[in-house]
């Protein structure tokens, strides 16, 4: 695709469509023709040979196609209410349903005749299609694109129907697949099994067969990945060739470590030191993954690898995704480097930081060695002399860009130490961190005790406060998190502000406190304090408190409406207890209804292994979600899921990394042809992998 392409006509242009139809086009992504050919539908319906209503099968996903007889909306209940229409052709009749949507009634006038998709019930007796898909049929469906065949179903607003979309992408198809050029060689096609890329773009949408559309599914999905393994690929020989900073360890940082730490690395963790002492003496940038469960230990690794850059006199960046986090970490540096001579600063943003020029012009000039911040270090006021290494912990929270603009801080690229709480599955790490080597932290500190972990009924809450009780006597200290700050009139759920006061009310012995988004930072880090050093026994609080918060005697985290919260922030609220002596406690409160709640909550209770977790979450939420892809700045993938298709990313690795290698045997024009070929066409994708 050039830059003239007419597929990069704009979408109000292409006929029939005009400004208004295009500001909807523009809500679902669609700005070109380019972006309308390649929007690819979220089902298929069969309607090549539509049954009868008495045909139909319970249990059945199926195509009806009938006259409206009858429709209704009930109200139920208070937040309830049904719309039924009753759709009739010669062999009988059968009901659509739909809940709490009335408007869906007015669409439909009796004598219509429509066209529904959907799963097929039985209920008492009565055939039943729930929430079906739906459209008036017409006698310009004998275009074929709405009847007769396999039709697509897109993923739309409201303000485009079915039908208008199918005639766009139709005549999008009919007029400008002919500037759609193939960048994939024959050879290369025929050696992966894959389907030519204009006829896969034709039969994603109208496909001839179900078995055709398996064929371009194939090939589309390979493309997806493809162009981000390539990507990968081309970083990695990047990468291989930079020169990096050669640290030169003498072995002083284990003198610092051995008189300061108050315990022994664990097996895991020395193991990690050293694989990290062995990177940074390659002469090549450092580029590795630090994953380990909560509270294993992984921000003393950092430390050390901190310490083993000023060792050789560079300076460290340590980048903490929240104020509070980044303090916690100046306080563990302060307690490490105590006496040491080697000196760490916190600058954060706004004017958080005190004589933050004076702070600035000392990181400046090499006086301070480790510099731990959020991402008020980025910023471009902030210099080094010589920085060396760059820690990111939950790198999650930091987009590609940020850590791009950090590493351009330097000189010389400096190594690069990214933690993760969230254990990344080995697929997705293969897929987003192809080009990053991957150490893990699989045992706790000794001495920790299991954290148990058990559901309670909200309906249960004299029992939670006895036995919330029991622990505060041990003298333990509680957590609290809520999904909400304050009442809201929207959402029937507690609140923190609002359960504060019922607590503080409960336990009158004891004192409890409040933390959330919305305060200052500085009364924030006061309270926090405050439940340190023991002076509040109970703290509610929101997700802020959510990463990295490390004090060892709270035992019990009490996490209201569980099912509110995503596998991973459970996990993540969980590990804030367990870090003690104490047996600690994970209590989740609610009454899950829905079937992904039930089994987020059951995944909880029964395991508590990060990276099986992980997988769960993976599983339930889809890879785009989990990754949270718009602020990696990666690639959405659209048809391709990294689960499912997990054989075609691997064909596409292996395709990729042939491709590149010496056991290519395509000739050497043609190999570069099609390099050139994938880099135009990943574009943005490419430029977006290639950074930092
Ligand atoms: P993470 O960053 O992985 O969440 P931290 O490095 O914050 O974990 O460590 C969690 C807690 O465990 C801290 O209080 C830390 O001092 C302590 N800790 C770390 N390593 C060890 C060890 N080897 N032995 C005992 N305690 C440790
Ligand atoms: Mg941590």
């Amino acid at each position: 695709m050039t830059e003239s392409s007419p597929l990069e006509k704009e979408i109000q242009y292409l006929k029939g469509v005009g400004p208004a139809r295009a500001a909807a086009l523009k809500k679902l992504g669609i700005e070109n023709v380019a972006n309308l050919l390649y929007y690819p539908p979220r089902a298929w319906a069969d309607r090549s040979h539509i049954k009868p209503i008495s045909k139909l099968v319970p249990g059945e996903h199926e195509t009806v196609h009938g006259i409206v007889v009858m429709s209704s909306t009930q109200k139920i209940k208070f937040k309830l209410t049904i719309t039924k229409v009753v759709i009739q052709d010669k062999s009988g009749h059968i009901t659509a349903v739909w809940y709490n949507q009335p408007y869906i009634e007015k669409q439909f006038k009796k004598g219509d005749e429509v066209i529904m998709f959907g799963k097929i019930d039985m209920f008492r007796g009565v055939l039943q299609i729930n929430n079906p898909e739906y459209e008036l049929s017409s006698p310009e469906d004998n275009e074929a694109v709405n009847v007769n065949r396999i039709v697509p179903v897109y993923p739309l607003t409201e303000s485009i129907t079915q039908k208008q979309f199918r005639k766009m992408v139709k005549f999008a198809l009919d007029n400008y697949m002919q500037y759609v050029t193939e960048y994939l060689p024959e050879e290369f096609r025929k050696k992966f099994n894959l389907e030519e890329l204009q006829k896969s773009l034709f039969q994603i949408h109208f496909p001839e067969s179900f078995d055709a559309l398996e064929k371009a599914k194939y090939r589309l999905i390979f493309d997806e990945f493809f162009t981000v393994q390539f990507a990968l690929n081309m970083k990695r020989k990047k990468m291989q060739a930079l020169k990096g900073n050669v640290f030169n360890i003498t072995g002083e940082y284990k003198e610092i470590f051995r008189q300061h730490m108050p315990f022994k690395l664990t097996g895991a963790q020395r193991r990690v030191v050293e694989e990290i002492k062995k990177d940074v003496s390659l002469g090549k940038p450092m580029n590795r993954l630090l994953q380990g469960d909560v509270g294993s230990g992984k921000t003393v690794v950092a430390m050390i690898a901190a310490v083993i850059a000023k060792d050789s006199g560079f300076q460290t960046a340590f980048l903490a995704p929240t104020e509070i986090l980044a303090a916690q970490h100046m306080r563990t540096a302060e307690k490490l480097l105590e006496g040491t001579g080697i000196k760490a600063e916190l600058i954060l943003g706004g004017a958080a930081t005190k004589n933050k020029k004076a702070a600035l012009e000392r990181l400046k000039t090499g006086e301070t060695d480790i510099v731990i911040g959020t991402h008020a270090i980025i910023q471009e006021t902030v210099e080094f002399k010589n920085l060396g290494l760059a820690v990111i912990d939950e790198q999650h929270r930091f987009g590609v860009m940020q850590r791009a603009a950090l590493l351009k801080k330097a000189s010389v690229k400096p190594h690069v130490l990214i933690m993760t709480a969230t254990p990344i599955p080995r697929t997705l790490a293969m897929t987003v961190y192809g080009d990053t080597d991957v150490s893990v932290i699989d045992e706790l500190p000794p001495g920790r005790k299991p954290i148990k972990t058990v559901l309670f009924s909200d309906a249960k809450k004299d029992r939670l406060y006895a036995f919330l009780e029991e622990r505060l006597k041990e003298g333990g200290q509680i957590y609290i998190v809520y999904p909400l700050v304050d009442v809201s009139e929207k959402l029937d759920l507690k609140s923190a502000i609002e359960s504060e006061k019922e607590i503080a009310a409960r336990f009158p012995a004891y004192k409890t406190a409040i933390v959330h988004g919305q305060m200052k930072k500085e009364e924030r880090d006061i309270i926090m304090a405050e439940f340190k050093l023991k002076k509040v026994h109970i703290l509610a609080a929101t997700t802020v408190i959510e990463v990295g918060i490390d004090i060892p005697n709270a035992s019990v985290m009490v996490i209201e409406h569980a099912e509110r919260f995503g596998l991973s922030q459970l996990h993540q609220l969980r590990g804030r207890v367990g870090r003690g002596d104490k047996q600690s406690y994970c209590i989740l409160v609610g009454d899950p209804s829905t079937e992904d709640a039930i089994k987020r909550l059951s995944v909880m209770t029964s395991t508590s292994d990060g990276f099986k977790i992980a997988e769960e979450d993976l599983a339930i939420r889809g890879p785009g979600d989990f990754l949270g892809t718009k602020q990696h700045g990666l690639p959405e993938f659209r048809l391709a899921n990294i689960i499912t298709d997990r054989k075609i990313l691997e064909l596409a690795r292996s395709a990729a990394d042939w491709l590149m290698s010496d056991n290519c045997d395509m000739d050497h024009r043609k190999i570069n042809e099609t390099i050139d070929n994938i880099k135009h066409k990943s574009g943005r994708n490419y430029d977006l992998i290639n950074i930092g």
